[in-house]
């Protein structure tokens, strides 16, 4: 299989070719056809499936036509959960894109006004954007979406867990009836259903089968908590290994990512937060901070984190259990980047009884209970008879062992 037979121009084919990318992903080979073809689809696909390329391909194409139109709102308009998937689809649209003459804005929240306000004065063809903020620019006039021909519902799913469903109604009520629209959503069930039935016509269902998630270069482990008190002892352990070089810290809450990131803090680790509420500048420097190694440990919340991307990270704790086992997949990939061996510790308290089993199900993985020597849980599951060896194996295989500046 081959992109020369999606119909794609050719020199998107080249810039694909450019890219290194020869064989098309499965949601690619179906999606990229029927979206050229001009109909509304439903695509049920995961992250990493290669769904921005499967969008943004014939989202390029369709520019190659002139609007009908005259004017100056955006032709394609991409709607992300979150501002990091959001800049993410930006910077692959220019990737697709290259050398094409194509203008691009993104339009997301936790930004200054005044620059989006600049894009959207001027001619611009696709704008990537969250709803809230699109919604705002909606309410003060300042974006025209009346040329739009092409909607793109990105992970539709998680913008409805976000609360945006009033927003993406308001905007898609000003968008003209007769555009194209694709919404991609890791389900098509419940309520992204009813938003399917809302803002498509006709649409074709595309559903790729789960590519199974295993993640061998993962070692996984979960440990038993009693309390916050046991965790925090554990983290501690586990954060002053020697192998271990930056770890990230998963939280349930943005509460307990500030509290538990001022208790590290005080135990002298070199660590930062990382949540919804901030200001993106704030959010950009912490993450420039990791980057650089300058900051060791990084407590965030699962949307603050989708999409991190450092190398540096080499264990990633669950210092609460995520709620659903995709979830975990989504926590547990932000380590093991760039082909290096990372190292995943899921603390269990005692409602997540059923998660590690879920968890075995979903990904095909392994995940060992394990226990700290001196540190054992008095309650439930005290029986894990495996030790939690040094380093709890972080960094394994890859980079000789140093202590770094703990
Ligand atoms: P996505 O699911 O769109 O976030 O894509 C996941 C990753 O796969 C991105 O890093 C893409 O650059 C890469 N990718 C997408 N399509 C292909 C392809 N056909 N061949 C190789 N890499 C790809």
């Amino acid at each position: 299989m081959s992109f020369t037979t999606l119909g794609l121009d050719p020199s998107l084919l080249a810039t694909l070719t450019a890219l290194g990318y020869t064989t098309p992903t499965p949601v690619q080979l179906q999606a990229i056809p029927a979206a050229i073809a001009g109909g509304d689809l439903l695509v049920s696909s995961q992250t990493g499936s290669g769904k921005t390329a499967a969008f943004l391909l014939p989202a390029l194409q369709r520019l190659y036509k002139p609007s009908p139109l005259s004017g100056m709102g955006p032709r394609v308009l991409v709607l992300t959960p979150t501002r990091e998937l959001a800049l993410q689809v930006q910077k692959s649209c220019h990737g697709y894109g290259n050398g094409q003459r194509m203008r691009t804005a993104s339009v997301v929240g936790g930004m200054p006004y005044g620059l989006q306000l600049k894009l959207l004065s001027r001619p611009v063809d696709i704008v990537i954007a969250t709803p809230g903020r699109l919604k705002d620019h909606m309410d003060r006039r300042t974006v025209n979406l009346g040329r739009v021909e092409l909607l793109v519902l990105d992970e539709a799913d998680r913008m409805l867990d976000m609360g945006f469903q009033e927003e993406i109604d308001a905007i898609v009520a000003k968008i003209p009836k007769e555009r194209q629209t694709l919404l991609f959503s890791a389900t098509l069930e419940g309520i992204v259903g009813h938003l399917a039935q809302r803002v498509t016509r006709n649409p074709a269902r595309i559903t790729i089968a789960r590519v199974a998630e295993t993640r061998p270069d993962i070692t996984q482990h979960a440990l038993v908590a009693d309390n916050h008190a046991h965790k925090v002892r554990m983290l501690d352990t586990l954060l002053r290994e020697e192998e271990v070089d930056q770890t990230l810290v998963f939280t349930a809450t943005k509460r307990a990512a500030e509290d538990l990131s001022g208790e590290l803090l005080g135990k002298g680790f070199d660590v930062g937060a990382l949540h919804g509420d901030m200001r993106q500048r704030e959010r950009s420097q912490m993450l420039q901070r990791l980057r650089d190694g300058k900051m060791k440990v990084l407590v965030a919340t699962d949307v603050a984190a989708r999409g991190i991307d450092v190398p540096g990270i080499n264990l990633v704790v669950n210092y609460d259990a995520p709620r659903q086992a995709e979830d975990y997949v989504h926590r547990i990939g932000r380590t093991g980047r760039a082909g290096r061996a990372g190292v995943a510790v899921t603390f269990l308290g005692a409602q997540d009884r059923n998660l590690v089993r879920q968890i075995e199900r979903f990904t095909g993985n392994k995940v060992s209970m394990m226990v700290i020597p001196g540190l054992e849980p008095k309650g439930r599951g005290a029986s894990a008879s495996r030790v939690l060896p040094a380093a709890a194996g972080a960094g394994r295989g890859h980079e000789p062992s140093r202590r770094r500046g703990y």
